[in-house]
């Protein structure tokens, strides 16, 4: 059997201007990045505190990969959960605020593993519609009924909501902040919906955490949402916090329940104990370094402010995801191509990573980029057609 079909349908997707391709980075990843030889500088990456590349974060895995090892060697369960794996759940619990934490090897797999292990087909499901792919494969995944409700619509929760009366239990998905447009969810109004309708809430905060709340503690920091509101918290630790991996957050009987059978943490290998020791020093870096999430404000600010001299369309996004949208794939191609020929790494994403004619370009600010960085930025912008 040939591949021409899979050809044909690659062919189909490049002329579709959807192709996705890799591109090579061969230095650190922002504010300034070497890419396939070039030097840009760059606004695509999810580190939004600056602290993959920190000195320290970098001395502790070091120390520990010469303790520990390079690889975590087999599962938690077996004989892969190390000290410092340890360490970085109790310090994530009181963290959060919650009873226990528990680390996953990423948010994909956490988010695969928490929904399939609280849900089966005697259940219900619902998901703002614009929720991360890995939760939306995981609502499917696990057999219950699977509802969408429209982007962060308290009515149409309850609506889809209402229609959940005979299920044996009713999980509530979102995104804290939304992935592709930076916006952050109702949460209040969200839990407090869900908990009237006897149902639980799971907030996946890949992007808040770390960069909301007073000392970063993410939505359920900056919204005040206790275990009560908000069950199941979800964090990762590959974006605000510069290394790898994720953890839920919640009572007792929650983590131990996903100990028990949540298959993406049980049939895995332990994330590598030195990105563990690594995300300890983060933590405490996340709490104590305000001045970061302050001088992402600062950012934010000079970008929005700019992008509206320049009369460009943002989501309305007071996070570090800042979008500028475009809509028809090609041009957004031709806005990222026209930006790297002035030295500026912009990525365009397009459907299905976003709705059909939604194709943007996602600018990510970080802690690690300066005034100058983010107005040179918006000098390229007003030079190129977007
Ligand atoms: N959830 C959201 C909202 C995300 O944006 C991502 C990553 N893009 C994930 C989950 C997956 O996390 P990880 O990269 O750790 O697998």
């Amino acid at each position: 059997m040939s591949f021409d079909q899979l050809q044909a349908s690659l062919d189909q997707r490049r002329s579709d201007a959807l192709y996705r391709q890799r591109a090579l980075l061969q230095s650190p990843q922002q504010p300034e990045a070497v890419i396939d030889g070039q030097s840009y500088l760059a606004f695509s990456s999810n580190d939004y505190l600056g602290l993959a590349n920190h000195p320290e974060l970098i001395r502790a895995f070091q120390q520990a990969a010469n303790e520990y090892g390079v690889g975590g060697g087999s599962s938690h369960l077996v004989s892969g959960h190390s000290v410092h794996h340890h360490a970085l759940e109790e310090e994530l619990a009181a963290f959060t605020g919650r009873k226990r934490a528990l680390l996953f090897s990423n948010g994909y797999m956490a988010n695969i593993g928490v929904i399939n292990a609280l849900l089966d087909k005697q259940d219900a499901v619902l998901h703002d519609r614009l929720n991360h792919a890995s939760l939306l494969d995981a609502g499917l995944l696990c057999g219950a009924r699977f509802q969408r409700y429209l982007h962060n619509d308290i009515g149409s929760l309850k609506q889809r909501l209402s229609r959940c009366e005979t299920a044996r239990r009713t999980l509530v998905v979102t995104d804290g902040v939304f992935s592709m447009d930076g916006d952050v969810a109702d949460l209040p109004a969200i839990c407090e919906t869900a908990k009237a309708a006897k149902a639980w809430v799971m907030v996946d905060d890949a992007h808040g955490f770390g960069t909301l709340g007073p000392t970063g503690g993410g939505c359920a920091e900056h919204f005040g949402l206790d275990t009560d509101h908000l069950p199941v918290l979800m964090g990762t630790l590959g974006k605000a916090f510069g290394t790898y991996g994720a953890f839920v957050a919640g009572d007792e009987a929650l983590i131990e329940t996903l100990i028990q059978h949540a298959r993406s943490y049980i049939y895995t290998t332990s994330m590598p104990p030195a990105v563990a020791a690594a995300t300890r020093v983060s933590l405490q870096l996340v709490i104590k370094e305000q001045w970061r999430r302050e001088h992402l404000a600062l950012l934010i600010d000079l970008f929005r402010k700019g992008c509206q001299q320049l009369g460009l369309e943002l989501m309305d996004s007071p996070t570090p995801i800042q979008p500028i949208l475009i809509g028809d794939s090609e041009k957004a191609l031709q806005a990222s191509a026209a930006l790297k020929a002035k030295g500026i790494w912009l990525t365009a994403i397009r459907p299905p990573t976003v709705p059909q004619g939604g194709a943007r370009l996602r600018v990510t600010l970080t802690a690690a980029h300066t005034e100058a960085q983010v107005t040179q930025l918006l000098e390229a912008l007003s030079e190129v057609a977007v």
